[in-house]
């Protein structure tokens, strides 16, 4: 950790500053402070962004960056970007993560802009860490593909992923996302993350039977997170010694000599290979 300091570098600069997911005490000091300092922000949604800014009253020119407008947008941030800092952000959470913002990032990066990302709130990672699935690796996918059949095949693309699978769905969609995860993916362990940090914040998890079951009877409403674990390690199997006798006595029986038997059969089963030898010379 580091004092807040002030500004080590003079040039104009692109902020990537997150905002609340739900919660208006979400913010870091230091998201406040660049949104107070900067010339201009650059917002999804004006309306959106008028009422955090409203309510930590802040008073900076905002102009609109949404995904309808966001390449003819550029230039307007660039030209504001020669003589003072602009602020980039969505309406909830980080901005480039299913958000605009990834295009003005790289074209700033392309014209030697400097770019400084806060962190700050994201549903993903406030979904994850309360899953209660492994966080050591994930995946995240976005939106899921809203087609049957398209999701149908993107799940099993990831049918043997081993990392958690963190997807934003749709309250619409999610009954019939979680009938295709059970179909395509088998019983797996889910985490469904609603209205995080809001009001009726809700985690529904287990197993996608019981969660899709849950929400069959009460309808989803809200912003939501899921999230499924990933594949299992497939055990080896272990033969017990009866299947052992049998697969050595068949190797004997056609003249293989116990050494090499007993190498064989004890990679097969998972066994030392001394304790097939001796059961051979038991057989003997
Ligand atoms: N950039 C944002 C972020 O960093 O979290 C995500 C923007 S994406 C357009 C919006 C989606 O994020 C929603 O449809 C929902 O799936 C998820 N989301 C956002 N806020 C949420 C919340 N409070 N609880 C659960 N999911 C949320």
């Amino acid at each position: 950790m580091c004092a807040p300091h002030d500004r080590l570098f003079t040039v104009p600069t692109l902020f990537i500053v997150p905002t609340p997911i739900g919660n208006l005490e979400d913010i870091t000091l230091r998201a406040l402070r660049i949104l107070r300092e900067a010339a201009l922000i650059a917002a999804e949604d004006t309306r959106t962004t008028r009422v955090l800014l409203q309510h930590y009253q802040i008073t900076t020119p905002l102009t609109s960056y949404h995904e309808h407008n966001k390449l003819a947008k550029l230039d307007a941030i660039f030209d504001a970007l020669q003589s003072g800092d602009v602020a980039l952000v969505s309406d909830a959470g980080t901005p480039a993560i299913s958000d605009p913002g990834y295009e003005l990032v790289r074209h700033a990066i392309e014209q030697g802009i400097r770019v400084e990302p806060l962190p700050g709130a994201s549903a993903i990672i406030t979904a994850l860490v309360g899953s209660g699935l492994p966080t050591d690796g994930f995946v995240y996918l976005g939106f899921l593909p809203r087609k049957d059949r398209a999701l149908r095949d993107f799940l099993t693309s990831l049918a043997t992923e081993r990392r958690t699978l963190v997807a934003y769905e749709s309250p619409n969609r999610l009954v019939d996302t979680l009938k295709a995860i059970e179909s395509v993916l088998g019983d797996r362990q889910v985490c469904v993350a609603r209205e995080l940090s809001k009001k009726f914040e809700e985690f529904q998890r287990g197993p996608a039977s019981a969660v899709l079951a849950h929400f069959e009877a009460t309808a989803p409403r809200g912003e939501i997170v899921l999230l499924i674990a990933g594949a299992a390690e497939v055990e080896p199997t272990i033969w017990d010694e009866a299947q052992v006798r049998a697969a050595l006595r068949q190797r004997l029986d056609a003249g293989e000599p116990l050494s090499s038997a007993a190498r064989a059969v004890a990679t097969a089963a998972g066994w030392e290979r001394r304790a097939v030898y001796s059961l051979g010379i038991e057989d003997d």
